[in-house]
């Protein structure tokens, strides 16, 4: 039976770029069918919820997700259960997408876009695999209470279970079988208790991952190792709150939000796709935002959903043509290029297909 991708646009520039993504797929030929459905603010305009019970059930029914952006002005004043954010995590937390996938590639040709020096990042591609569903962020207990001295004092619970920790890892080592096979696990295992216990897991997952190098790396030193050399990772593994703040870091040496794909994936390979970028009000309509990273994101997709890595190779070679012909969006614009818009970018990406 042919696959069958659920499409959820969302808002702001959503649409505008995730209709180049779905080109894209379409010029494959693979006979993938594609369905639309509201989420975010637009679900809330069509049916009074960030994420509509049809929209939910067309994902269930479906193979995989493809996601734009939500998220406006006109949204900010709702009560938090009916926000556009709500539409995404909820989806995460129903699907139980626990495995965040961001790579953080520098085309040579967009090299200049970093802050740090271009022979730094030039041909940087490295993957940050970051834990979603457990860490500090959702240990319990937490909150705020007196006590016993009589002062208030916050709290919260960094908690990992064994089984969270063997499912990332062994999603980590499975993502390097597919690049350059190796991991660095990140941890703070010289104070953390549950960090001393990730990294033992992680060791012992490995066990099964022979032909994979694994190292671990502190976190301090990850933060400072990946704008000093970040060219030295090929996998990065850790969990929900470094992996919060290293993702950030990484993506931003490449300097081209527009850029960067992502995935959310479970333990059956289900996965959401989206770009890092949001939705972007302050140019939506105007025809001018930059799609590859969407167009990235459905390339993530066909190899880690679907198991097409042929085919996601194709697109992403595909996108590093069209940079080496001179196509740039207005984000990524410099002086002598072929500045493009939305739609004569897809183009540009499906002539090179
Ligand atoms: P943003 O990522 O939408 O925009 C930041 C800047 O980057 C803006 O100047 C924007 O024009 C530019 N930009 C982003 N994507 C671009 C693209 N593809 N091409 C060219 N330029 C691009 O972040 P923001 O402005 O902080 O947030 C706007 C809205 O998006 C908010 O409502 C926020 O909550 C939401 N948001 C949603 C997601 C998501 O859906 N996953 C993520 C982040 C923010």
């Amino acid at each position: 039976m042919g696959k069958k991708i659920a499409v959820l646009p969302g808002d702001g520039i959503g649409p505008e770029i995730t209709a180049q993504a779905v080109r894209v797929i379409d010029a494959l030929g693979l006979g993938i069918s594609m369905a639309e459905a509201p989420v975010g603010g637009a679900g809330y305009d069509a049916a009074g919820d960030p994420l509509p019970a049809a929209t939910l059930a067309l994902c269930e029914a479906s193979d995989a997700i493809l996601f734009g952006a939500v998220g406006g002005p006109k949204y900010d004043a709702l009560p938090r259960p009916m926000r556009p954010e709500q539409g995404l995590l909820r989806l995460r937390k129903h699907f139980d997408l626990y495995a965040n996938l961001r790579p953080a590639i520098v085309y040579p040709e967009l090299a200049h876009a970093s802050s740090l020096k271009a022979e730094v990042v030039a041909g940087l591609d490295l993957l940050i695999l970051r834990e979603l569903t457990g860490d500090i962020y959702f240990g319990q207990p937490r909150g705020v209470r007196t006590n016993e001295a009589g002062e208030r004092e916050g709290f919260d619970t960094m908690r990992y279970t064994e089984s969270e920790i063997r499912r990332i890892a062994k999603t980590a080592f499975e993502a390097a079988r597919k690049r350059s096979r190796r991991v660095c696990s990140v941890d703070k295992a010289n104070v953390l208790e549950t960090t001393q216990f990730w990294r033992d897991v992680v060791i012992d997952v490995h066990k099964d991952f022979t032909d994979i190098e694994l190292s671990h790396m502190y976190v301090d030193n990850a933060a400072m190792q990946l704008v000093r050399n970040p060219k030295q990772f090929d996998v990065i593994v850790t969990g929900n709150m470094f992996g919060d703040i290293l993702s950030d870091e990484a993506s931003m040496l490449t300097g081209s939000i527009g850029m960067l794909p992502s995935a959310s994936l479970n333990a059956k390979s289900f996965g959401m796709y989206e770009p890092i970028h949001g939705s972007a009000p302050d140019i939506t309509g105007k025809g001018i935002a930059n799609p590859l990273a969407t167009i990235l994101s459905a390339a993530m997709l066909l190899r880690y959903s679907l198991g097409e890595e042929a085919a996601a190779g194709r697109i992403e070679a595909a996108v590093r043509k069209v940079l080496a012909q001179g196509y740039r969006t207005a984000d990524i614009t410099e002086p002598g290029c072929r500045q493009v818009g939305t739609v004569a970018m897809g183009d540009a990406v499906l002539a090179a297909l």
